[in-house]
């Protein structure tokens, strides 16, 4: 079978974006392309805005979202502390997959981390075309449990690494999914996806700028250095990308 990633190596070349945007979500690549058409023909393309929130946590979801290059934030929100990131959806992904499940409320808040274009659908329609397709359903549900695995891999990340490599990993996975190594960003905003201190990602963004892994001006980051990203991070980074593969694989056993 063709990849229609063109992918040869996931982790040093960040995914070649289609010039089709029916393709350019990995998961709509994946339909064929009467289920694909069955889906967009009742879709829009939207551009979503940084900071945009598209659902919170405990509403239920009113669209699915397909990114094609914007990046979504599952974020764990707690009344008295910092909100942290549980979770991120790119071209790779769709926000509403547990609708296959017909689950529609969602666990965490939904907002926009990076700005970008996403096919929008309506929750109705995807259930709907769920209970008719086993192909869609076992594929959202297959990307569903790769979302659990990159939960626990976060979670066991925040709590045995080092922000140093915590944020070297957010970088490439920012850059993955936005599809360019200019990412517009603030120390603010990384902050919040990390759950530290912004003071903390201000001395750790300045250091890598001393290291000339990134340029950094204000509300954007250049990745400048990708392999020294690559080799400043933890394994977590390797090992979430080709869990995401072994499951998406119709070989991984459902
Ligand atoms: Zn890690």
């Amino acid at each position: 079978m063709v990849d229609q990633t063109g992918v040869d190596d996931p982790i040093t070349t960040p995914w070649t974006p289609s010039i089709d945007q029916a393709l350019a979500n990995r998961l709509l690549a994946q339909l064929t392309q009467a289920e694909r058409s069955l889906l967009l023909d009742q879709a829009e393309l939207v551009e979503l805005d940084r900071a945009q929130v598209l659902v919170w946590a405990g509403h239920a979801l009113s669209h699915a979202y397909f990114p094609t290059n914007c990046m979504i934030s599952l974020l764990a929100t707690q009344p008295t502390a910092r909100n942290f990131e549980v979770g991120q959806i790119g071209f790779e992904g769709v926000l509403g997959a547990s609708s296959a499940l017909g689950v529609t409320a969602s666990a965490f808040d939904a907002v926009v981390t990076g700005a970008g274009q996403a096919w929008r659908l309506p929750l109705t329609v995807l259930r709907k075309q769920c209970l008719r397709s086993r192909h869609l359903s076992v594929l959202m549900v297959r990307y569903l449990y790769t979302e659990l695995g990159q939960m626990g891999a976060l979670a066991a990340c925040g709590q045995f690494h080092v922000l140093e490599q915590r944020l070297a990993r957010l970088l490439l996975m920012c850059q993955d999914r936005m599809r360019a190594p200019d990412l517009e960003v603030t120390h603010e905003s990384l902050a919040h996806i990390l759950g530290v201190r912004r003071a903390s990602v201000t001395l750790m963004t300045g250091l890598f700028q001393s290291r000339g892994l990134i340029q950094h001006s204000r509300g954007h980051m250049l990745v400048v250095d990708r392999p020294g990203l690559l080799a400043t991070t933890c394994e977590c980074y390797a090992r979430d990308l080709a869990f995401y593969e072994q499951v998406m694989s119709e070989q991984w056993p459902l």
